[in-house]
């Protein structure tokens, strides 16, 4: 391994900036799927998350990022857009979840064992209430209703992306209103199935302040490894960072 092996590190970049240099790094197979798809914006985000996964676990791989094994044929209609597997054979053994919105990238890897990331723009939707209406539990409803009118949308994106970091992890649910995401007054939050059986720690992260950010991690162990981490800085020519995990 290249860089120091933190159990659990989630890497930031701007969607633009790796885009741009994608080239150096990308394969084939991953340039020509980017250059079939039809927006300009879609392209440059399809071109950031596959440079910067490959410039991020490279670094754990000890290769160079273009030389980085990778698929990601979908489950669904076999074309190259699933999430990413990486060989069993001569890799260590590593879990991330990719979350992108507006320009930013997140990209977190796990040696402790699956994780889920998601980040999201706060930005104004006529159709906020109705979202929430629809895929909160009438718990989550009816705490995010309690808060302030100038706090809504900031909170609503803390519930959706707790959510959606959590269906990342866990997978098999069906309707956002499966997970229910409780958030506490110091931040802490955690986000629990519908059986209840089932509780994993949701940290919040500080992605700049246009962006809400969680990080779902299935066993409060693996949070205390993760607040315990200390972060060092990409190696040169990366551009993502590490992001700084705020302790509540
Ligand atoms: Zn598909």
């Amino acid at each position: 391994m290249s860089v120091d092996p933190h159990p659990i590190t989630v890497w930031h970049g701007s969607i633009r900036a790796l885009a741009s240099h994608a080239k150096e790094v990308v394969d084939g197979a991953e340039w020509a799927y980017a250059s079939s798809l039809k927006y300009p914006r879609h392209r440059a985000t399809v071109l950031a998350s596959r440079a910067g996964f490959r410039r991020v676990v490279a670094q754990y791989v000890a290769v160079s990022p273009q030389h980085l094994q990778v698929t990601r044929v979908c489950g669904t209609c076999q074309r190259p857009h699933g999430p990413p597997k990486l060989p069993h054979a001569g890799y260590p053994a590593l879990w991330t979840s990719v979350s992108h919105s507006g320009d930013c990238l997140l990209i977190a890897v796990s040696t402790l064992g699956p994780i889920g990331v998601d980040v999201e723009v706060v930005r104004a939707r006529r159709t906020i209430a109705a979202t929430a209406a629809r895929c909160f539990t009438p718990s989550e409803l009816a705490a995010w209703e309690e808060e302030p009118l100038k706090d809504r949308e900031r909170t609503f994106y803390q519930y959706w992306t707790g959510k959606e970091a959590a269906f990342k992890l866990y997978g098999l649910v069906s309707h956002p209103r499966d997970i229910e995401v409780t958030l506490s007054r110091c931040g802490a939050a955690y986000a629990r199935a519908p059986d209840g059986h089932d509780c994993w720690p949701l940290l919040s992260l500080a992605v700049g302040s246009v962006n809400v950010a969680h990080l779902c991690v299935p066993k409060q162990k693996h949070y205390e490894a993760l607040l315990q981490t200390k972060f060092t800085a990409g190696a040169a020519g990366t551009t993502m960072s590490p992001l700084p995990i705020p302790v509540c």
